[in-house]
């Protein structure tokens, strides 16, 4: 089979990759310079930034199965800790080794600014939950799920967490995705809720090795070269100057649906609403360690502080902000920048040295909401964080639609 995939984020590479891995002649069409779409680094001023700060947490099968096979070892590029959900002060959760209930409730047992009532009301929610097997309704959002949890717990605990993994607020996001992740997490086998923190430029983890292992195995990669037009054959799809059988659309939805409005009207037209991420830098050489690597920020609108290993360099992360970002990224970046600073006096002194917001960072993964899906006709298929699937927008999300739309492309059409 002779297949273009359009889009060198994590989506399309996954999908090239597992398509060649069954046969097809693959092309692999990538507008940006380097590969890895939303997830991808470059060097300026002689350092590797990243597009945005990301982890990855133990339960991301796909994604650290497809590392591996394209020569990218998680356990060298990745620095494994266990679920640490602390504060400033490095007070919170710390999740041990073990089963996952023992784990949490060593953890629960353990967290010190909690009294008797958070803790005895967050194991009685944890075990509703887990006598409905972590399932709910597709209407309920987190807050409705949320009921009856001491506020403390659904502050520090849940909030923090559904944001992180859904880039939505609790009030609208989803509570059915929100338990596929807990599911993952806690109960697809040891490690599962282990936080994965890249120890190297995203760029390493994935994007360059896949590149390097689709030029190595026979696949056509151009960089710089975005995909035009696309047409329905008699036998098989057109994009520009490439004929063949079948196409992955694995670039941005917005592109996706440009591409697809002729081929299929009604998908190109599905309604689909994004949310924000705004990233702050800030820089203290020789500034102090934080409690954690990853430490959990009180308050809006930032929600956690990373602790870049190396030279004094923290960055703030504030989720689910399309609202915030109405009045534009500046006035964000400084409350960002204020709330670190008050919740650690230690890092007063640091320097705003980059602030980034990105708009349509992922789709808004709200309570009910219908995702397009991956078959848009025969021979054409899409890929994305974005489409129909159980994970919300992340590396996991996109790998795993990767992996799919090729097993669904190379199962319907024969190889030639
Ligand atoms: C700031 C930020 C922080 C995040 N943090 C995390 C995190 O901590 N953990 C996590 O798991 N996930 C995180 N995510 C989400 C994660 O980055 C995405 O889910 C994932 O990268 C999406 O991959 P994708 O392949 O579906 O899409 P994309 O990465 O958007 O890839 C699409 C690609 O298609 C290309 N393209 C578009 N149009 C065309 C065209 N016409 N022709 C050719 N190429 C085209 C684009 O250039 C791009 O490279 C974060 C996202 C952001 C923005």
């Amino acid at each position: 089979m002779k297949l273009l995939v359009i889009g060198g984020g994590w989506a399309g590479l996954a999908a090239a990759v597992r398509a060649v891995q069954r046969g097809a002649e693959v092309t692999l069409w990538e507008m940006a310079a380097q590969a890895g779409g939303r997830a991808r680094s470059w060097q300026a001023e002689g350092r590797w930034l990243d597009s945005g700060q990301h982890i990855l947490i133990g339960a991301y099968r796909d994604t650290l199965k497809l590392m591996r096979e394209v020569g990218a070892e998680p356990e060298l590029l990745l620095q494994r800790l266990p679920l640490t959900l602390v504060d400033a002060q490095g007070q919170g959760l710390r999740w041990g080794r073990g089963g996952p209930l023992g784990a949490a409730f060593g953890a629960v047992q353990g967290h010190t600014g909690w009294g008797w009532r958070e803790r005895l009301g967050l194991v009685v929610w944890g075990s509703r939950l887990a006598l409905r097997g972590l399932r709910c309704p597709a209407h309920w959002s987190v807050e409705r799920l949320c009921q009856g949890l001491p506020n403390a717990v659904r502050e520090e605990l849940v909030e923090p967490l559904c944001v992180a993994a859904l880039n939505t607020r609790i009030e609208e996001a989803s509570a059915t995705v929100f338990l596929r992740v807990l599911r993952d997490a806690l109960f697809s086998g040891p490690g599962g809720s282990d936080l994965l923190l890249p120890r190297v430029p995203l760029q390493a983890l994935l994007p360059d090795p896949a590149l390097v292992w689709l030029r190595a195995h026979g696949a056509s990669v151009q960089l710089g070269r975005r995909a035009q037009q696309l047409q329905a054959l008699n036998e098989g799809w057109a994009c520009d100057d490439w004929q063949g059988d079948a196409i992955v659309l694995a670039c941005s939805a917005h592109e996706a649906q440009r591409l697809a409005a002729h081929g299929a009207p009604q998908w190109a037209r599905w309604p689909l609403r994004h949310e924000a991420i705004a990233t702050v830098e800030l820089e203290l050489p020789g500034g102090p360690r934080l409690p954690a690597p990853m430490v959990a920020l009180r308050g809006a609108p930032a929600q956690f502080l990373f602790d870049i290993p190396g030279d004094g360099r923290y960055v703030a992360v504030a989720s689910a902000v399309a609202a915030e970002l109405a009045d534009g990224l500046q006035p964000l970046a400084e409350r960002m920048e204020q709330q670190v600073k008050a919740q650690l006096p230690a890092l007063r002194a640091a320097r705003r040295v980059n602030q980034h917001a990105d708009r349509r960072a992922t789709f808004a993964c709200v309570a009910g909401v219908a995702r397009p899906p991956q078959m848009l006709r025969p021979g054409l298929v899409a890929a994305g964080d974005y489409v129909e699937g159980p994970y919300p927008a992340t590396l996991e999300g996109a790998v795993s639609s990767g992996v799919a739309a090729a097993a669904h492309l190379l199962g319907t059409i024969r190889s030639t």
